[in-house]
């Protein structure tokens, strides 16, 4: 019975594989990577994919028939298969969950009870409007005249000539026909009484979601000596070793080195991957490689919808090189794109925690699962960053990377000079106006005074971290979780951060009943308050969490700012990554010991990167930036360490105190959580889960313990954190915590308690 049994992943966190027959009238069709329909349960129908077809008959049952093959080509092919395996086995967590996080949800029809009929997926079709023939200027003219009375009709078709920039193109200019009706404030009844005249004409085409960009593609920049150095030693390297890290500080040109390699692939005939932090896939970068690489540049990330993703996915998969991408700029979860022949991948900022999923599982981290991608594909990868992780810069002292570094600036920009502010003492001789020391107003005033921008980066946002009574003490508190609730002003709330719950502000303590509530700490709106009191003629502008929801709301504030209407741009640290701004000379860092203070093994490391980064906005181009550290603790070595640009001896100071306290890159980290809504219950499968893993791995087990917050939305957790040595082979000890963990599920009561495990956790 050759290849009459196939195994399939269900889109959904189950255990086992499951495996089903294949009846012989798909014998033909069945095959890794295709979708299926199989059955589960009681006449529910799911589509699955096809992960594996074999001859091994399951040791026990019949299996049940696949039910119907929905794609002639797979869907999924081999590598990305191997790829899946790779992360669930690494990251603990179970197949199905590792492909509800690889393929758009559209692709997938879950819980039908009979045979569906329709993909959810439709093309999208879209209106334009054209002429209905060529026109000589002469005619166009008469036309104009003819609608001297019929204003709308005017409005119409000036604002299509004006939109479609007639007459620089061809004679079937199309412009949509939103933007018409948007433009010219007309009607479409207006647009319908240009058509009758036979001098406009409406079609409607098929146009999918993504937007097209042309072919008008200009070469990549002439290097510098120092980047083309660079950029020859990276290739050097890469005969001999598959990752090379670049470390090159803040605006040393790092993107146009990665824009010469990209250009080489491509012309190989191969694809590329380039991976970004979330918040670091901004208009400027897309603009920088679509100028180069034109339509060929696909762009993925979070806040595409659905459909527009199944599109992107179409379009990698896409065989014909001329119409599909060849490169694709995205954040994480990018590297679940279906490659076929990849010959690169860059990973950018390679330091930042936003490429490690935090939940739900798999939580993968993308620059690692990116080097195994690679390797599948036979790709190289490169690592950039300004201030590398720890790990990574480990990995190439000891030679498993190359390592290529640029110490200079591009043109020659000297680095900005670094001032640190001691708040304490403004504070005690009362020279502090508001949040700002002498040193932050003086330098803001003078970049006002010349004309020129400024970046406040405050890492909290809303208007005050909480809310004190100064009568007793009381604190709100969010009735779901153990942390205090954040005062937003504009909206009158306070809001818990970890669950979104949201209560209006009280006026009077409920504990003691006075009115003598404090706001205690700042947050970006409340800066942003402050400094419109300070610099009432500066225009401010946030950048936030808050005021940057809407899927467009980023670029704006960030266009606005480039083109000079904002003079004092208040940011998270949003504002810290990837952004070029002519004009400005002045960064101030309005409170560096929160960053410093947070307690986390990571936390020095991080403030560091973090300072660097916001650091590197001031001075890019012409002039030289000027940055302020507030802080209370001028002796801090990490903050002097930064005045220096001194990223070795952090590195060195940090690899010690991890190899010291036994913390990755010097072991492996495992974190496993528990959670119930039932504070005993938790306790004691906590306990439990302590003492099984601790009778395996002995001293290595720290825990259970309640992490800093230590309740969230009603559920209860706990942590139990492993430490492994690095040489102790590691798959063994994950699957025997495996066993540990499906133990204490199995047990009675358990139902109602939420595991995860996090393998490598940040
Ligand atoms: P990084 O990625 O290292 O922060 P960028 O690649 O963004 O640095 O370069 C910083 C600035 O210098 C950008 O405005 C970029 O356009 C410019 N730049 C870098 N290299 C060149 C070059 N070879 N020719 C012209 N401009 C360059
Ligand atoms: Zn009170
Ligand atoms: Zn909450």
């Amino acid at each position: 019975m050759k290849n009459h049994f196939a195994d399939v992943i269900l889109p959904f966190a189950i255990r086992a594989g499951f495996t089903y027959m294949v009846p012989e009238q798909l014998l033909d069709s069945v095959r890794p990577g295709v979708r299926v329909l199989v059955q589960l349960g009681n006449r529910r129908i799911f589509t699955a994919i096809v992960s594996s077809v074999h001859d091994k008959a399951p040791a026990s049952g019949t299996p049940r028939e696949i039910l119907k093959v929905l794609d002639q080509a797979p869907l999924v092919n081999e590598t990305q298969l191997k790829l899946w395996t790779w992360i669930a086995e690494y990251y603990m967590c179970y197949p199905g969950e590792v492909l509800k996080a690889a393929l758009p949800s559209a692709f997938f029809l879950e819980g039908m009870t009979s045979e569906p009929i329709a993909e959810k997926f439709r093309p999208k079709t879209e209106t334009f409007v054209g002429l209905s023939t060529t026109f000589t200027d002469g005619e166009l003219n008469n036309i104009l005249d003819g609608l001297a009375r019929a204003q709308k009709q005017y409005e119409v078709m000036a604002s299509w000539l004006r939109i479609s920039g007639y007459p620089e193109g061809s004679g079937d200019m199309q412009v949509r026909l939103s933007t018409i009706l948007k433009d010219s404030g007309a009607s479409m009844a207006s647009v319908r009484a240009l058509e009758k005249k036979n001098i406009l004409s409406i079609i409607t085409r098929e146009t999918g979601r993504l937007e097209n960009f042309g072919n008008e593609t200009g070469p990549p920049k002439v290097l510098s000596s120092a980047q083309l150095t660079a950029l020859d030693r990276i290739k050097l390297l890469f005969s001999a070793k598959d990752i090379v890290l670049l470390h090159g500080i803040t605006s040393s040109g790092k993107t146009e080195i990665y824009i010469h390699l990209i250009d080489e692939v491509l012309r190989r005939g191969k694809q590329v991957l380039y991976l970004l932090p979330e918040i670091g896939l901004t208009a400027q970068i897309i603009l920088r490689l679509r100028k180069h690489f034109g339509d060929a540049t696909g762009i993925y990330h979070s806040k595409f919808n659905d459909a527009e993703k199944v599109e992107i996915y179409k379009k990698v998969a896409g065989q014909d090189p001329s119409s599909g991408y060849r490169l694709i700029l995205g954040v994480r979860s990018a590297l679940f794109l279906p490659f076929s022949d990849l010959g690169l991948v860059i990973v950018d900022e390679e330091q930042d925690t936003s490429f490690k999923q935090h939940d739900p599982a798999p939580r993968y981290h993308a620059r690692d699962s990116a080097i195994i991608l690679a390797g599948l594909h036979k790709a190289k990868v490169l690592l950039g960053s300004a201030s590398p992780s720890i790990e990574s810069y480990g990995n190439a002292l000891s030679g498993k990377y190359g390592l290529v570094e640029l110490t200079e600036r591009y043109g020659k920009i000297k680095l900005p000079g670094i001032i640190i502010a001691n708040a304490r003492e403004a504070r005690r001789k009362k020279l502090m106006v508001s949040y700002f020391t002498p040193e932050l107003l003086e330098a803001m005033d003078r970049a006002l005074g010349n004309g020129e921008q400024i970046i406040l980066f405050q890492n909290r946002r809303g208007f005050a971290p909480y809310i004190e009574c100064s009568e007793c003490g009381w604190i709100p508190k969010c009735v779901q979780c153990s942390v205090s609730l954040t005062y937003h002003r504009l909206i009158n709330s306070l809001v818990c951060h970890y669950c979104g719950h949201s209560t209006p502000m009280v006026s009077r303590c409920p504990s003691c009943n006075s009115t003598a509530l404090l706001t205690r700490g700042f947050g970006t709106e409340k800066i942003e308050e402050e400094i419109k009191i300070v610099f009432p003629s500066a225009r401010v502008a946030r950048l936030d969490q808050d005021t940057t929801k809407g899927k467009n709301s980023f670029d704006k504030l960030i266009k606005t700012f480039e083109d000079g209407k904002t003079d004092i741009l208040i940011g998270t640290q949003m504002i810290s990554k990837g952004l070029d701004f002519e004009n400005l000379t002045v960064v101030g860092i309005l409170n560096a010991d929160n960053l410093l203070n947070f307690p986390d093994f990571r936390a020095h490391e991080r403030s560091f990167q973090m300072m660097e980064q916001v650091s590197g906005r001031a001075g890019r181009r012409s002039k030289t930036g000027t940055v302020i550290i507030q802080t209370s603790d001028p002796g801090n070595r990490i903050i002097r360490l930064v005045t220096r640009h001194d990223y070795k001896t952090m590195y060195r100071i940090q690899a010690e105190e991890r190899k010291d306290f036994n913390y990755p890159p010097f072991c492996r980290m495992i974190r496993i959580s528990l959670k119930h809504k039932n504070r005993a219950l938790l306790n004691e499968f906590s306990d439990k889960a302590g003492r099984g893993l601790r009778e395996l791995f002995g001293k290595r087990v720290l825990g259970p313990e309640y992490p800093l917050v230590s309740q969230v939305q009603q559920w209860y957790i706990k942590t139990i954190l492993i430490k492994l040595e690095r040489k102790l082979p590691v798959t063994g000890s994950k699957k025997l915590i495996g066993e540990v963990i499906e133990k204490i599920e199995k047990e009675k009561g358990a139902s109602a308690l939420r595991i995860a495990v996090d393998v490598d956790p940040y």
